[in-house]
């Protein structure tokens, strides 16, 4: 039996409100990872299961190696539809933000979300939690919104309803938001979950293979390049740095999400706890930071660069240049070095 984490009071009105209305729409955050794909599909399965209309809708585009999920053809791309985008939050009675504490990360669809008269529910795993629904369900100490998916639909009394593309998109964002269960991963209870998943009739092996094991060949070149050419370590700091220009990536047939994962790779290097990857877009630097144990990556990406995260995954954005960024980072260093050593 799952321990039960949502506050029941939480459930009982979520439920209602899920019972009562019948155009749904699911929103999640700009950029979206496996985890916020992964819980607004499966929110999406069980919804469909139970006979709403729903509809699942993201700021931008989502990486190639998401695109094999059952129901991600049916994803509207606010970027690609704005008009659609428009019409379906208009018409929406009941909107779930999933995977996103704020609305500035939800990009444009910001003010359509905020302004609709729809009753809106927060399902989500960031701390600090912004206060913008009727319902929140926020737990930071839970590692993915996937998981708390499948817990919000367990404590609805409809694990029947669980289908397997519903438990395959669960699994997903269970791993894509665990490093392959490699990092926030302890807690016995996601194996309880996956061992649930797997009666669902999940191919785990096949899921994994899907997701990691789908790099395009210039992908490939370019983690290289990173590594052999831009990964600069500040060993007094037990720190790594990796920056890519515009100009750098455009050499390797530049793919949604292709760079998405580099940030990890030094954290395998011994001793080293901090690593970031910045990296230049058209208008801005984007910032991607990962910790090892104790050092607050979060801390750092809201102090030096405005944005936020987890513990041990963060990131934010920079309005100047890459050169600009580097020497901020860099000068924040010698403030961090009683966390970092
Ligand atoms: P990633 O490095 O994968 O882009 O982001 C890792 C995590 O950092 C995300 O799951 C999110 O929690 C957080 N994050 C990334 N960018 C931003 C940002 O601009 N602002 C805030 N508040 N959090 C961010
Ligand atoms: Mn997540």
């Amino acid at each position: 039996m799952l321990n039960k984490i949502i506050a029941e009071e939480s459930i009982q009105k979520a439920k209602k409100m899920t019972d009562k209305y019948d155009k749904i729409v699911i929103v999640t955050h700009i950029s979206p990872d496996g985890d916020a794909i992964g819980s607004s599909l499966a929110l999406y399965h069980f919804l469909l299961e139970s006979g709403k209309m729903a509809n699942v809708i993201v700021p931008n585009e989502f990486p190639g190696f998401l695109q094999w999920m059952d129901g991600a053809a049916d994803i509207i791309i606010e970027e690609k539809s704005p008009e659609i985008t428009k019409e379906t939050i208009e018409a929406a009675e009941l909107i779930f933000c999933l995977d996103f504490n704020t609305l500035k990360r939800i990009g444009r669809l910001e003010d359509m979300v905020k302004n609709s008269s729809a009753k809106k529910i927060l399902i989500d795993h960031h701390p600090y939690p912004e206060k913008f629904c009727d319902v929140t369900i926020s737990h930071p100490e839970i590692s993915s919104t996937s998981e708390l998916i499948f817990r919000f639909i367990c404590r609805m009394g409809r694990y029947e309803d669980v289908n397997k593309s519903c438990a395959e998109c669960i699994y997903t964002g269970m791993m894509t938001d665990t490093g392959a269960f490699t990092y926030n991963s302890n807690n016995p209870a996601i194996y309880y979950i996956i061992s649930e998943l797997l009666t669902k009739g999940i191919d785990k092996d096949a899921i994994y293979s899907k997701v990691y094991n789908n790099y395009l060949k210039d992908r490939i070149r370019l983690e290289g390049f990173m590594l052999y050419r831009k990964m600069k370590l500040y060993e007094a700091y037990k720190t790594a740095l990796m920056t890519l220009s515009l100009e750098e990536h455009l050499k390797f047939n530049p793919q949604k999400g292709d760079t998405e994962g580099f940030v990890n790779i030094p954290l395998s290097i011994d001793k080293i706890v901090f690593s970031a990857f910045l990296r230049e877009e058209k208008d801005l630097v984007r910032i991607s930071l990962r910790s090892r144990g104790n050092f607050p990556s979060n801390q750092f990406a809201k102090e030096i660069f405005n944005g936020g995260g987890h513990l041990n995954a963060s990131g934010g954005e920079f309005q100047g240049s890459l050169e600009e960024a580097v020497k901020l980072f860099e000068e924040a260093l010698p403030r961090y070095k009683h966390l970092l050593i």
